[in-house]
């Protein structure tokens, strides 16, 4: 990604931000990346502790992208900017209650999103461009990313005036109000970053410190907590009135220009936080109450406008600084029920299913039945329960976290993947279940990955039946990353999913698996029939067989006999089921890459020419295939 980049280096998991002509704004991308970093480096031994810095001298982060959330929220989509508050809060309380130490260093301006993304970790470095601030009050908004946290926890009533005000802190303030831990010069950073790197052992950080500049915030102190001491926002309003002195008078124009709401709303969050149940999390809640509302009910699209979009600095504010109801600042700090902020992640994903037929369909049900977002297409306009039909396949992947296909065979799949894969979002990952051959799933693969995509190949075993009960055994062909996120949708169509390689290994797993199969059903079918032959009862053939060495899948599971064993295709006039003619493609993929690979499979080949036979010449296309036995029952040995 070019907004920031991701990397291990020696001992440490290294996060950069790499916007700097946007000052670092940190997007909604950029959050779930540092989450996605993180969750990867807490398990891995070789990574001892995390550097999170940022290019540019002017900005380590000047705060959130709000760009999108005002362009949505003015078009009455609230969810979008929830969605970012929700996610965003997350990653800064996982920042915050890390395992290993998180090394943030701030140079310049480091406000709001870029507070709750260094200013919570456990070694906080600042320098001497350090400008650190909370401004949300003058869009409308209030501190939030956990910055009511820190807020709260400042020495005396230091938090009402950072929070109120936006006063900027340099490093010696930073550092009195608990925004920072250690002062090192910034030219300092790079060997520090090298240290790090090669001893993995946080000690550098302080060993490196040097005492931290004077704080003139922390000389004010006095005339600060005097100030903005009082009850409500009112009473800070007359304290600043009153006083007429020059830092009164300073202060006291700031909070004439910022919404009054938000100021009032800010000033009972600190009050309610304060105390020594604190914690990040009771913090990041409290602020969520107000995220949820803020759009609606609050000041913050106004203020945006007012400030970033027509710059006119003249927002017209919901209420007088001397007539803020106290109503409305208790409806927006009122518990949010079930919308409350969870911390658990919000793992529902936008997943695109092209091809709902026998297999397709249920699988996807099954998925829409887990709590996913399911938009499907299939040529035949079939569809499924709980999903969503889209007139194309690149309508149905656009915007799609992952895009799955279930399709007959790989010119199908070549011939989707040629529409689907530009319409897909950058990062997405394509996994193809179906049946094709090596050359189409690696082929395809790359396409993706040459357009910014992942890919997976991960045909499936167990049939419809699998399908249906969500019993699938998946063989996955694909990066560890792009296996890792499909994973969880295998694990709820399926039972099992095997990671067998790289590209193309998923494929080359399931012909082998389907040789397998081919050989053992006409071994079991030929075997009824010889058995029959013999006057031998078909059940006691099942009973014996299916607990002695000649037992088989086919045998147990997916009895070709009706009315014995498990109920299967056998029992339904084999209706498929998988059918015949999809066998027959599978042991002709399995032959076709025995050539290529010169693999000597008599069996196979054998299998391949049987089903040949019984799809092309005799009356198996449209059964299924274990319609064998009725075959074999015909027949005698001449
Ligand atoms: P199917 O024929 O029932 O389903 C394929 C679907 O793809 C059809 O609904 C068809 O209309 C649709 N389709 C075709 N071209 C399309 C296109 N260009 N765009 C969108 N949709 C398109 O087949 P199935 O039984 O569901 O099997 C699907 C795949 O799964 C195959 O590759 C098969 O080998 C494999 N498979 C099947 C089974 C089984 O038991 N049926 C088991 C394991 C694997």
């Amino acid at each position: 990604m070019s907004e920031l980049t991701i990397r291990t280096r020696g001992r440490i998991g290294h996060i950069t931000l790499t916007r700097p002509k946007a000052l670092n704004a940190l997007s909604y991308d950029m959050c779930m990346a540092v989450e996605r970093a993180m969750d990867a480096w807490r398990d891995d031994a070789s990574v001892a502790l995390i550097v999170i810095d940022a290019e540019g001298e002017k900005a380590f982060c000047a705060g959130g992208d709000i760009a999108e959330m005002y362009a949505t929220g003015t078009a009455g989509n609230l969810d979008y900017g929830r969605k970012f508050w929700r996610d965003e809060y997350r990653m800064n309380a996982k920042l915050a209650e890390y395992p290993k130490p998180i090394v943030s260093l701030m140079q310049g301006f480091t406000m709001g999103g870029g507070v709750g993304l260094g200013g919570h970790v456990s070694h906080r470095v600042v320098c001497d461009s350090s400008q650190i601030s909370m401004p949300e009050c003058g869009i409308g908004f209030v501190p939030d990313v956990g910055g009511s946290y820190i807020l709260a926890r400042a020495p005396g009533r230091l938090g009402e005036y950072l929070g109120l005000t936006a006063a900027r802190m340099g490093p010696g303030d930073a550092i009195h109000a608990g925004f920072a831990d250690h002062y090192i010069p910034q030219d300092k950073w790079p060997a520090l970053i090298d240290q790090l790197a090669a001893s993995g052992d946080v000690a550098a950080v302080a060993l490196a410190a040097q005492p931290a500049p004077d704080s003139p915030m922390a000389a004010q102190q006095p005339e600060i907590d005097a100030l903005f001491g009082g009850e409500g926002l009112q009473d800070l309003l007359n304290a600043l009135h009153t006083d007429g002195g020059e830092f009164a008078a300073k202060a006291l124009k700031t909070l004439m220009r910022n919404a009054p709401l938000s100021m009032a709303v800010t000033l009972e969050m600190i009050h309610r936080l304060r105390g020594p149940s604190l914690t990040i999390r009771k913090a990041l809640e409290m602020e969520y109450r107000v995220s949820h509302r803020i759009m609606e009910h609050g000041d913050f699209l106004e203020g945006i406008r007012a400030a970033i979009i027509d710059k006119d600095r003249n927002p017209k504010w919901k209420h007088a600084h001397d007539s803020v109801p106290a109503t409305a600042v208790s409806q927006m700090l009122m518990p949010l029920g079930a919308d409350k902020l969870s911390f658990e992640e919000d793992t529902t994903m936008q997943i695109a299913f092209i091809g709902l037929g026998n297999m397709g369909a249920p699988m996807a049900a099954n998925l829409a039945k887990a709590g996913h977002s399911v938009i499907g297409f299939d040529t035949a306009g079939t569809t499924a329960e709980g999903v969503t039909n889209a007139a194309t396949a690149p309508e149905a992947v656009a915007g799609a976290d992952v895009v799955i296909t279930m399709l007959p065979n790989g010119a199908i799949l070549r011939a989707v993947a040629e529409q689907v894969i530009p319409a897909m979002k950058p990062g997405a990952v394509l996994v193809d279940c179906s049946t094709v051959d090596v050359d189409s799933a690696r082929a395809v693969a790359e396409q993706a990955q040459a357009a910014g995509l992942k890919a997976v190949d991960a045909p499936v075993s167990g049939g419809t039946g699998g399908a249906i009960n969500g019993t699938l055994t998946f063989m996955a062909g694909g990066t560890t990353e792009a296996f890792q996120i499909a994973k969880p949708l295998f694990d709820i169509m399926g039972q099992k999913a095997v990671h067998c390689g790289d590209s193309g290994a998923g494929q080359a797993a399931k012909i082998c698996n389907n040789m397998i199969l081919g050989v053992t059903m006409i071994a079991t079918c030929e075997a009824f029939a010889l058995a029959d032959k013999l006057g031998l009862d078909r059940q006691k053939m099942f009973d014996v067989v299916s607990t002695s060495s000649g037992y088989s899948w086919t045998m147990n599971a997916y009895c070709p006999a009706p009315g014995v064993g498990p109920t299967s295709p056998a029992d339904n006039g084999y209706k498929p089921g998988f059918a015949a003619e999809l066998m027959l493609k599978d042991l002709r993929l399995s032959q076709q890459a025995a050539e290529s690979a010169d693999a000597d499979t008599p069996m196979g080949q054998l299998a391949a020419a049987l089903y040949t036979q019984f799809v092309e010449t005799e009356d198996g296309k449209g059964m299924d295939f274990s319609a064998m036995l009725p075959r074999f029952e015909k027949r005698g040995r001449g």
